[in-house]
């Protein structure tokens, strides 16, 4: 068999970030299999498989490892769940999701990385519901999903991600000023009743939007 490329590469982040204490094993053995450094311009190529964001254009990054990684594992997803994912930039994050096995719906509001984003993904054989918006609002048409994950840093929680969420559901949103962000995990325990938890600190772009910046 072919060896695929970067696959060196890609076992030695997988255990790098099994190291930095990423606990769930699907999480670790899709990052194992999905070649990160398709997600990026060629240019950057060899530096996909270093823990650390990369730029994709449009002043936007490709998330680090670990944050994809962090942010994924927080999620707790169950078998088929329905995620639905605010900023798909260069599409990775919603690999990782679609390779674990989730049902993703996944929104961005640059439309040059939307397209981008929408034939990588097509090319690797995976099936997102994809679109071009302002994913402050959420996706009503879908809702409610059992996991949403915001991949850009908010100023506070926007209400209409909340109100999408299942029972049971997760709601995963990095939420700080400008400089940093603090990881924020919401759980919708009851129709009414919802927990906060409030993890490790972050640098994610800005989450642009009616409910954002
Ligand atoms: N998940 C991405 C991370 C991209 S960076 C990846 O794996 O590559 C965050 C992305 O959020 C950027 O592409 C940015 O354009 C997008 N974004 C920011 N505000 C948004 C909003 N309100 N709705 C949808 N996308 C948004």
């Amino acid at each position: 068999m072919i060896k695929s490329k970067y696959q060196k590469q890609r076992n030695a982040l997988a255990d790098l970030l099994a190291d930095k204490g990423i606990r769930d094993d699907r999480v670790i053995s899709a990052i194992r299999d999905i070649p990160r450094h398709t997600f990026v311009d060629s240019a950057l190529w060899t530096r996909a498989y270093e823990d650390i964001a990369l730029p994709i254009g449009l002043d936007q990054t490709i998330s680090q490892p670990y944050t994809v990684a962090r942010q994924t594992e927080l999620l707790e997803l169950q078998p088929g769940a329905k995620i639905l994912e605010i900023g798909t930039g260069s599409g990775y994050q919603c690999a990782v999701l679609c390779e674990m096995g989730a049902k993703v719906y996944s929104i961005e509001r640059h439309k040059a990385l939307h397209e981008r984003s929408r034939e990588q993904l097509r090319d690797m054989g995976y099936r997102p519901m994809l679109k071009c918006d302002d994913g402050t609002l959420g996706w009503g048409a879908y809702a409610p999903y059992d996991g949403i994950v915001v991949t850009a840093g908010a100023p506070v929680v926007p209400s209409d991600l909340v109100a999408q969420l299942a029972v049971g559901g997760k709601l995963v949103i990095p939420v700080g000023d400008s400089t940093s962000q603090k990881m924020h995990v919401i759980t919708r325990v009851t129709e009414d009743n919802f927990d906060e938890k409030v993890y490790e600190g972050f640098k994610f772009v800005p989450l642009i939007g009616e409910k954002g910046w």
